[in-house]
């Protein structure tokens, strides 16, 4: 079963119960909603602070992977990440039902993280990875800093 990125980075579907098959989990999938409340939340105390990104497009144009914000001059991307699906270490509650379905599902993604932070990094871009249970307000002072920061190097 093909599972598109887009759908790997539906955040809402933490909070309902797994499903109990292949077709239960496209049906679920079909019907979730483009952008997640973290997202919004933090695209806008960004937005607050003045600095104007794109959101969810690829960073790279050659590698398939889009990020969730991105500053384009700056190189920097940021992926707000859900806490279920790429196995945050405080919420990562174990499905019960095809608990190994979804065991094999985050480490795929985690491994596939990995590799996006790399090729990203290999390409002289900057990765920030947002929890979606973090403080937006504190994880979009982070970001500002280090965009700001970038912006001022390669100017
Ligand atoms: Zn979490």
């Amino acid at each position: 079963m093909q599972i598109t990125s887009k759908q790997e980075e539906n955040k809402r579907t933490i909070r309902v119960p797994p499903p109990s098959s292949a077709a239960a989990l496209r049906r679920m999938q079909a019907a979730k909603p483009k952008d997640t409340v973290p997202e919004i939340t933090l695209r806008s105390a960004i937005h607050r602070r003045g600095l104007r990104y794109r959101v969810d497009t690829k960073p790279l144009n050659e590698l398939n992977r889009r990020a969730d914000i991105v500053f384009r001059s700056a190189k920097v991307a940021v992926f707000v990440d859900g806490c279920f699906w790429h196995g945050c270490p405080i919420h990562s509650t174990q499905a019960k039902a095809n608990a190994e379905f979804w065991h094999a599902k985050i480490k795929q993604n985690q491994e596939r993280d990995v590799d996006t932070n790399k090729r990203l990094a290999e390409a002289g871009w900057k990765v920030i990875r947002v929890w979606e249970h973090e403080d937006p307000e504190e994880a979009s002072n982070k970001i500002y800093e280090i965009v700001k920061k970038r912006a001022e190097q390669t100017s």
